[in-house]
């Protein structure tokens, strides 16, 4: 189906900024092939969309999450990091069925969609089963296995081999993958040094968790005599890798970042609720690094909602640097949008309105109240919005979402089979 979107407000990012603008956008066959009143189209076969007191915009792009955890969902909060990963969240993941993974993306899917979220980076644990969903549901995805081991080859091998099955089964232009081993805690710097052997020869990305905390820091210092960021390095591994976290930076960690052209991505609601701190975002900002935004996993955050993550970078930032002009609105949107396309090798395709790009767009309609007055619609997408203004979505080019009524993603049945869930949920 081919779309012209009428009357609507777009958002436009040029010349490293963006404004708005009235005017029709075309959509053929997944892309956007036309911005403004083109005479010379024949647009009768074109489905037309009132875009009319709406904002139209590139999805959000949550790069870090983990969508099989939703079962986890306001299921261990307010005790220590120990009691939250070794009592509560190891055993339900032992627990769970590969059919409850399934249902579990499903619903992550279902959440991200109704918040606007059209693109997400995952780290699993369940084979397949973050992809399989992602195709039914028409997400995009950038999917990598959880890695754990000293040696790929030997006890890292039975998890790398799931990740080259799926890689082999569902790879499309919609459904990418990487190799992400899952912390310096759990993977050798052998293992780091091999995987990253591994993603050059299969041209995959490649993602991990760092510096998330201070003891995994000190630990590093205390057992290698260098930083985890120092010890990666070393690795190869983080050369235009997608590093989680980065909240305990030390020494010249963000000039070694920013020096291997890796993209850092900051989960502000994750790092806060476990106790973890908040990431020096003003100076990787200022170091020229790549950042981005994610939301974590629902055990940690506890939703997978990147309007309201939007919102929590700007704030957290203003405050814990008693600075109100710090992560101002377009520099947290550019983070959900432009920067994200860029650490997927998708700079002008995603993230953005352009001809040429991918048709992943999301309508917000503006005449709400907290919406109104529209004194400065980027702004209010920053410290206004909550998600729930977003009433269509669109990935691809196609309607997962028409008027808040999701078209690929049965719910009633998603919510129905959760309900099984209690079996491992104590
Ligand atoms: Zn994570």
């Amino acid at each position: 189906m081919n779309y012209k979107i009428e009357n609507g407000k777009l958002l436009i990012y040029e010349n490293d900024d963006f404004k708005i603008i009235e005017d029709d956008l075309y959509i053929t066959d997944g892309e956007i092939t036309s911005i403004g009143k083109n005479a010379s189209i024949d647009d009768s076969d074109f489905e037309k969309i009132n875009a009319a007191d709406h904002l139209v915009m590139p999805g959000l792009i949550n790069m870090h999450t983990h969508a099989y955890m939703t079962p986890l969902r306001n299921y261990a909060d307010d005790v220590d990091f120990a009691e939250w990963l070794f009592n509560r969240v190891n055993p339900v993941e032992d627990n769970m069925a590969v059919e409850d993974a399934y249902t579990a993306n499903l619903l992550a899917f279902a959440e991200m969609i109704m918040s606007g979220t059209t693109m997400y980076a995952d780290m699993h644990m369940f084979r397949c089963q973050s992809a399989k969903a992602a195709k039914e549901a028409g997400m995009r995805a950038l999917i990598g296995r959880g890695l754990v081991g000293d040696d790929l080859y030997t006890d890292g091998y039975r998890r790398f081999k799931e990740a080259l099955d799926e890689l082999e089964e569902y790879s499309s232009d919609m459904i990418r993958f990487s190799f992400a081993p899952h912390a310096i805690y759990t993977c050798s710097p052998k293992f780091y040094e091999q995987i990253t052997k591994e993603a050059d020869k299969y041209g995959v990305l490649k993602q991990t968790h760092l510096s998330e905390g201070i003891i995994e820091v000190s630990d590093s210092l205390e057992k290698y005599g260098k930083t985890p960021v120092a010890l990666l390095k070393e690795t190869g591994f983080l050369d235009n890798a997608i590093l989680a976290h980065c909240v305990q930076m030390r020494d010249n960690d963000i000039e070694i970042i920013k020096e291997c052209g890796a993209t850092v991505v900051t989960n502000p609601a994750s790092n806060a609720k476990l106790g973890n701190g908040f990431a020096p975002v003003n100076e990787f900002l200022e170091a020229g690094v790549n950042l981005c935004l994610g939301t974590d996993g629902t055990s940690s955050n506890n939703t997978l909602n990147m309007f309201r993550e939007m919102g929590l970078l700007s704030l957290i930032h203003k405050g814990l640097n008693k600075d109100s002009t710090a992560a101002p609105a377009k520099t947290v949107i550019k983070a959900a949008t432009i920067n994200a396309a860029k650490a997927l090798g998708m700079e002008g395709k995603l993230g953005i309105i352009k001809e040429g790009a991918k048709a992943d767009l999301i309508f917000l309609d503006l005449k709400l109240p907290n919406m109104f007055p529209a004194n400065n619609i980027i702004s209010s997408l920053c410290y206004s919005a909550n998600g729930s203004e977003v009433d269509s979505v669109m990935i691809n080019g196609k309607f997962v979402m028409k008027d808040r009524v999701l078209t690929t993603i049965d719910l009633e049945k998603v919510l129905n089979d959760s309900s099984k869930w209690s079996r491992f949920l104590k």
